[in-house]
């Protein structure tokens, strides 16, 4: 394990003074404070080099600062190690005894993870380790796959902000705000990860959000298109004009987008100018004529052009699209949402689109509250899940932050995802 200083944190009982001494007397640079409501606290962080002081204010009488300052008063509080891994420095530490304070990781300030060690178990001081919350697609955005003659290109259209909440469903906050930490507006990060099928012809599967939304949307959803679609095709050797095929899991924004843009002249036009569009005709029946329950996730500008333009094709069955290409219905998400199984060379990959839209969904209670049937999503959902434990698919995680793609496995009752 290597863990370097992060921050050394100092129980307040007055913030105006304390301001008075570190900011006005000192001259340190303050940042802006951030309240960590699990805690009832509020932390000051003070600017002196890369390792910074945090000041930390109750915001209850039953903070856990506030009983400290009862106790002891004002002063040193804590020392915090930043690592890699907080997970493996836990196991780690209590493989070696040491008494812990939090058995497992809980969200701290800055969307980190934090864990602290008892000051018994630390000769005095009390410790918090903290694991701090990634930039997490890997710098190129293109990651390749080789699956018997096909080549699979996972890309990126950067990062979209959605609701907790209404990602886990009926999962209480409790739970998978260890998993995945929210921002202050309630949101987690997922990521828009569209891949490309090269084979015979070469496929697009969902091209991201794309660019013609408003500030207010980018506000609200908290994009981030950084790398963006066309940045991620160019690192993989790629231009629109490369793509023969667009085929669509379903039609929300965040998986269509980047289908049509807006030329120089405000016109709406396919981004992709020589590919046929494939879309199934239940969710493009469903997409043109959206209800008070789906509407916010429909933007007739994505697809309706590609129907003015002639490009588009809509199938009504599971088929194959391209050789070893095949579309399959799962509904729950939308009624006619489709994954995606390409097959060559005796193996199998899967894209499961919204089915499955983090690794952190494994778990069969783990269904988004944006689904519409969420019953048919937990059957599709174990359907999938036992086919892929089985036959060893590869299966691509088109939302998480962090895992491309992987192999479900089981290991004492738990779905876990490995990368080989
Ligand atoms: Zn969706
Ligand atoms: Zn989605």
């Amino acid at each position: 394990m290597k863990a370097v200083l992060d921050h050394i944190g100092i129980a307040v009982g007055d913030i105006a003074a304390a301001l008075a001494f570190y900011r006005d007397a000192l001259g340190l640079e303050i940042e802006l404070p951030e309240e960590v409501p699990s805690q009832r606290v509020r932390a000051h962080f003070v600017r002196v080099g890369e390792p910074r002081l945090e000041l930390l204010e109750a915001t209850a009488a039953d903070s856990p600062i506030a009983k400290y300052l009862d106790r002891r008063g004002p002063g040193l509080h804590h020392i915090t190690l930043r690592v890699d891994d907080l997970g493996a420095a836990l196991a780690q530490l209590k493989a070696r005894g040491a008494r812990l304070i939090d058995q497992e990781p809980r969200p701290g300030a800055e969307g980190a993870l934090v864990a602290f060690v008892h000051p018994s178990s630390a000769h005095g001081v009390l410790v918090e380790l903290k694991q701090p919350r990634k930039a997490s697609v890997p710098a190129t955005g293109a990651t390749r796959y080789q699956l018997g003659d096909l080549e699979l290109i996972s890309v990126s259209d950067g990062h979209v902000r959605l609701d907790g909440g209404a990602m886990f469903g009926i999962v209480p906050k409790a739970l998978w705000e260890k998993q995945t930490p929210s921002d202050a507006r309630n949101r987690i990060e997922l990521a828009m990860r569209p891949l490309v099928v090269r084979g015979a012809r070469t496929m697009l599967i969902d091209a991201g959000v794309g660019d013609k939304d408003d500030a207010k949307f980018h506000d609200i959803y908290g994009i981030d298109r950084s790398p963006a679609l066309d940045r991620t095709l160019a690192d993989a050797g790629l231009s629109p004009d490369d793509i023969d095929i667009v085929l669509a899991t379903h039609l929300h924004f965040d998986h269509a987008g980047r289908f049509t843009v807006r030329d120089g002249s405000g016109r709406l036009r396919p981004r992709f100018p020589r590919a046929q569009y494939i879309v199934r005709r239940g969710e493009w029946e469903d997409a043109t004529h959206p209800h008070a329950r789906n509407r916010g996730s429909y933007i007739m500008d994505n697809y309706v052009p590609l129907a003015d333009a002639g490009v588009l094709q809509l199938v009504d069955d599971d088929a194959t699209i391209m050789p070893g290409v095949r579309v399959k219905r799962t509904g729950g998400h939308t009624m006619h949402h489709q994954m995606v199984t390409i097959e060559s060379g005796g193996k199998t990959a899967a894209f499961v689109a919204d089915i499955l839209p983090t690794t952190a969904h494994l778990p069969d209670a783990w269904i988004m509250g944006f689904d519409l049937y969420p019953m048919d999503t937990l059957a599709a959902k174990q359907a999938f899940i036992k086919q892929a434990i089985e036959q060893q698919i590869l299966v691509f995680f088109e939302h998480d932050p962090k895992v491309v793609a992987g192999y479900i496995r089981e290991r004492n009752g738990k779905r876990i995802i490995e990368s080989t």
